[in-house]
């Protein structure tokens, strides 16, 4: 193989411990939830996704757990979840 390539494939290797150096500025993907298939986009820093419960409370557990997975590569503001819930039971009365 040629040394350029290795070269970049130990780059590579490198790079892809560090997930910080990714920011995503657009995303939109498929979430296979527990009843149905959501679209969630990410759109400038802000999420959405099509369940009925992002459309109340401008999260749902399909945008955390995005939140969770790409957290190094999110900009500060794509972190945050956007709800207006302040703590864990109202999300836990929200979600039964
Ligand atoms: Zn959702």
């Amino acid at each position: 193989m040629h040394s350029d390539l290795i070269g970049k494939i130990e780059k590579a290797r490198r790079y892809a411990q560090e997930p910080e150096r990714i920011a995503i500025n657009e995303l939109k993907a498929t979430f296979h939830g527990g009843n149905s298939d959501h679209l969630i986009t990410l759109h400038e820093n802000h999420w959405s996704c099509d369940c009925s419960f992002f459309r109340m409370w401008n999260t749902c557990a399909h945008v955390m757990a995005f939140q969770k997975i790409f957290d190094p590569m999110l900009a500060p503001e794509a972190r945050e979840a956007t709800s207006p819930i302040t703590t864990t039971d109202e999300m836990a009365v929200a979600m039964s």
